[in-house]
């Protein structure tokens, strides 16, 4: 079997149905929305079509949603755009297991002088809500806590910290980017006041996110220019792509509730036939509080990385929590703040996936990696019997 795809969580398929949709935008419809005549007036409506079909999903307003180019753009422009418009000083109160996205960018703004109070979590990568009240007894902040986990799918309970956040006065963002089309959202009930989204993790291309700024909140651009999107980021539609994120929405909307079930069967299967068929393997973060598409395990006394190339070999794409850098594997900042040990930590896998896997590949990733973790287990030096 050729190129099985478990590396959702990373990037998706474009649905064919998203293809089809953004292509009259390439061909036909390039007018640019902003102008006064048809060929602008037709797009334009095309733009607010998918606007709307963004907020359905979120059940939100349409005019609280504003276009960006990914879900990276959509962290930077939440978390300091909020900082720039605030009257006084805001802290920042955020979690160590982030994506780089909204890490780098508080400890960028830590290094110019702003107060970050990073969370650590425990073994199953949730934070404890007390540490999170003592951080809002220090004054007025900015929180920005994610929804899921992008490595070890892990659910943070976001309504009951979005509901802390706001009883203490605090302004709430929210990096959903693992979230948005894989579980439900009702925006009407989860007090949020921003929230970051990506496109390309539900089935478009590449270069295209949203960010959803509830009604009321003060918040400053990120890119300065046009008057584009309500003069909250500036710089001409991407209209095909815009397109795009609505039909992904759309689709998302209509097939959740049967994805869900789907896909969280099949991760399943998966992960219990790992665990079968292998020794010495455990599953990382929450079981119960989980991305229904994420497996995270470790293989004790081995590489990630040497099983990625082996799963590759095979034609199997998954990822690794760690990093290789210079030459020494860093083991992955999230399963360190957890605390998984050295040895499990180096030999974690990520298998993400999505409404396009089925059964059959995941029977064959069960069958090809007893093999390959045999293989690699005999040449460990950790493994001394
Ligand atoms: N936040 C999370 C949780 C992610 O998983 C990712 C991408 O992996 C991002 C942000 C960044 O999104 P993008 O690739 O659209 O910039």
């Amino acid at each position: 079997m050729k190129n099985v795809y478990l590396d959702n969580n990373a990037t998706t398929k474009v649905a064919p149905e998203v293809i089809e949709a953004m292509r009259p935008f390439l061909e036909e419809f390039w007018g640019n929305p902003s102008s006064m005549h048809a060929f602008g007036g037709q797009v334009r409506r095309d733009v607010d079509k998918a606007r709307a079909a963004v907020a359905r999903l979120l059940n939100a307003a349409p005019g609280e949603i504003v276009f960006t180019s990914c879900g990276t753009e959509s962290d930077n422009m939440a978390i300091r755009g909020v900082l720039d418009a605030a009257d006084g000083r805001l802290n920042i109160i955020t979690t160590r297991v982030e994506h780089p996205a909204v890490l780098s960018t508080c400890r960028f703004l830590a290094d110019r002088g702003h107060e970050v109070i990073e969370l650590g979590v425990d073994g199953s990568g949730h934070i404890d809500l007390a540490d999170l009240r003592k951080a809002l007894d220090r004054g007025p902040a900015l929180v920005s806590i994610m929804w899921a986990n992008n490595e070890t799918g892990v659910v943070f309970p976001i309504d009951e910290i979005a509901r802390i956040v706001k009883a203490a006065g605090g302004i709430m963002h929210t990096d959903a980017v693992q979230v948005v089309g894989k579980l439900p959202i009702d925006l009407s009930q989860t007090p949020v006041d921003l929230l970051s989204l990506s496109g390309h993790k539900l089935h478009t291309p590449k270069g295209i996110g949203a960010i959803y700024i509830r009604k009321g909140t003060k918040i400053r651009p990120l890119i300065l220019g046009g008057h584009q999107e309500e003069g909250k980021r500036a710089g001409t539609e991407n209209v095909p792509y815009i397109v795009g994120l609505g039909r992904a929405c759309e689709l998302a909307t209509a097939r959740m509730k049967e994805e869900i079930d789907r896909v969280a069967r099949l991760r399943d299967r998966l992960e219990q036939g790992i665990i079968a068929s292998c020794p010495d393997v455990r599953v990382n973060g929450d079981p119960k509080n989980r991305l229904p598409n994420t497996a995270n395990v470790s293989f004790e006394f081995i590489e990630g990385e040497a099983i990625l190339y082996d799963l590759n070999d095979a034609g199997i794409a998954a990822s690794s929590g760690s990093a290789c850098t210079s030459g020494s594997l860093e083991p992955s900042h999230v399963l360190r703040a957890m605390g998984v040990p050295f040895t499990a930590a180096h030999g974690s896998v990520r298998f993400s996936l999505s409404r396009y896997n089925t059964e059959t590949e995941i029977d064959y990733v069960i069958e090809k990696l007893p093999g390959i973790v045999g293989r690699l287990r005999a040449l460990s030096p950790f493994v001394t019997a």
